[in-house]
């Protein structure tokens, strides 16, 4: 078998974890397979060189940043190839150029091409196991590059489509995808298998425990993935297509507190205006979720959308300056807002469940502000004073509890 396996920084943050997951990995080769390992940074070193570089400008020139993120994931690849030579397992570090990890030119948020896998190819049949730096990327200009933060997840995935890997497990500190988060609600569950676009709502819902791009791209490529811990033995979550989702109508609830209502009241109740409104935000790549727009009285509208509560006053400049163009007579927002959401493959065909979930806010006394539905996801704002109160709630309705 070829298994590709990837370590968050959290598993490699020292001389000990590094030889956890050298031992870990030993394990695999010794059964006689290939093993390809993906290393993050170590510990916070990504946040830690971030600081580094605002020290000495504030805004850097992006190439530049890149040249110096790309040095965390280069340190925890040659270590741990110094820790198998310790243990004494063959074994080769490898970096992004050197395996042809092409990628597009933005810097910071580079996207993956293409890899070449002669390498490592070469490697593994000479019974080495490849340890490659995630997170980088190398473009036209033979730059080094860097696939956003968390982005090691991204080059894990893309080795193991590459090499049409037997198994791609994803390690972190977490050792599955719950429920619910279980610092929030202490009796959530793990779920053991989550399909693919269930988890990319979750993980637009703020449940980072993988990289967005990694898992658009492991359904693209029909890559099965496996969310695993580092230190416990615990199995895992497959992440995978259609899985078979226990029977449940509801996988899990998600909460977002990094969200902020914005309301543009008063515009003008002809065509045209949503467009002015959201264009002037997609321009300036802020990113807009749920929005209602009320019915018009006389010939004036309100519309109300949500953003990061990061992109919130960026947003409100961009309005503010374009108050005029888009007919506002007022513009307000509200910081105290979380997003709450229930996922489930299981909701599409079941109708019973939007109601479910408003009864159980409602039983909790919860006020909700607006509301938001796709196939697979209801999602309500409420105020964030309420929204841990509101997971625990809406998890006990569905059930969803150990
Ligand atoms: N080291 C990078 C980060 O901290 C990439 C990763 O960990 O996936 O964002
Ligand atoms: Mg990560």
């Amino acid at each position: 078998m070829l298994i590709v396996k990837k370590f968050g920084g959290s598993s490699v943050a020292d001389k000990d974890k590094i030889f956890n997951v050298a031992r870990r990995c030993m394990e695999d080769y010794e059964k006689g397979h290939q093993v390809v390992v993906v290393l993050s940074a170590m510990g916070k070193t990504t946040d830690g060189l971030i600081a580094k570089a605002h020290e000495i400008d504030p805004n850097p020139p992006k190439r530049e940043l890149d040249m110096l993120l790309v040095t965390g994931e280069q340190v925890s690849v040659s270590l741990m190839a110094m820790a198998f030579h310790v243990l004494g397992v063959p074994a080769i570090s490898l970096n992004a150029a050197q395996v042809a990890m092409r990628t597009t030119s933005a810097y910071g948020t580079a996207k993956l091409k293409r890899i070449n896998t002669e390498r490592i190819r070469h490697e593994l049949e000479n019974r080495k196991i490849v340890i490659i730096t995630g997170f980088q990327g190398i473009n036209k200009y033979e730059d080094m590059t860097t696939l956003g933060r968390g982005g090691s997840d991204t080059t894990a995935v893309a080795l193991a489509a590459a090499l049409h890997a037997d198994a791609c497990e994803i390690y972190t500190d977490v050792d599955g995808v719950y429920t619910a988060d279980p610092h929030l609600v202490p009796n959530a569950r793990k779920l053991s298998e989550v399909s693919y676009d269930e988890m990319l709502e979750f993980a637009s819902l703020g449940a980072k425990v993988l990289h967005n791009r990694s898992v658009e791209m492991a359904k693209k490529y029909g890559v099965q993935l496996v969310v695993l811990s580092s230190l416990t033995r615990a199995e895992g979550t497959v992440v995978k297509e259609g899985a078979k989702m226990e029977r449940m109508l509801v996988s899990g609830v998600a909460v977002d507190k990094n969200t902020a209502r914005i309301s543009v009241i008063g515009v003008k109740n002809e065509p045209g205006i949503a467009f002015k409104i959201f264009n002037i935000l997609a321009r300036n790549h802020v990113n807009v979720d749920i929005i209602i727009q009320s019915v018009g009285r006389e010939d004036r509208k309100d519309i109300s959308f949500t953003v990061a509560r990061t992109d919130l006053l960026e947003a409100m400049t961009l309005l503010n300056e374009n108050k005029a163009a888009i007919t506002a007579q007022d513009i307000t927002c509200e910081e105290g807002v979380a997003k709450v959401s229930i996922i489930g493959a299981g909701m599409l065909s079941n109708p019973g469940v939007a109601a479910k979930m408003f009864e159980a806010l409602y039983s909790a006394n919860v006020n909700i502000k607006m509301i938001a539905t796709s196939e697979i996801r209801i999602t309500v704002l409420i105020d964030e004073a309420d929204a841990n109160r509101a997971v625990r709630t809406v998890h006990d309705a569905f059930d969803l509890a150990d």
